[in-house]
């Protein structure tokens, strides 16, 4: 029991530190192809506006998310060595309905997620 406990905490400690769920890259157009586990950063370095990304349900749903104050609903992001963290969570009211937030590069899954794709 000991050996298993401590495989998972290496597990989960080897996933949590070496392998985000979404790198990030910067465009100054929305992607026409959009590769899964990218978060793409539009606009310019300075004066970003949109966060697109592939949804991380496995969907394949192109996620837009505004960043202009000026335009709510919006999203801030940082990225924090080398990983991004969005605010607030992403809920897709349409589609699969997954309800997520990315955190230093990870998918944290909403907990009703389970029950909210039981509901199809
Ligand atoms: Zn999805």
């Amino acid at each position: 029991m000991r050996f298993l406990r401590k495989l998972i905490k290496w597990w989960f400690v080897f996933f949590q530190t070496q392998r985000p769920d979404f790198k990030v890259t910067t465009t100054d157009e929305v992607p026409v192809h959009y590769r899964a586990g990218i978060v793409y950063i539009v606009g310019t370095p300075t004066e970003p506006w949109l966060l697109t990304f592939l949804c991380p349900c496995g969907c394949r749903a192109e996620i837009k998310l505004n960043l202009l104050a000026e335009e709510p609903p919006y999203w801030q992001f940082k990225i924090k060595y080398k990983k991004i963290n969005i605010h607030p969570s992403i809920n897709r009211i349409i589609g699969c309905k997954s309800h997520f937030w990315i955190a230093s590069g990870r998918t944290v899954w909403h907990l009703n997620r389970a029950q909210t794709k039981n509901q199809k």
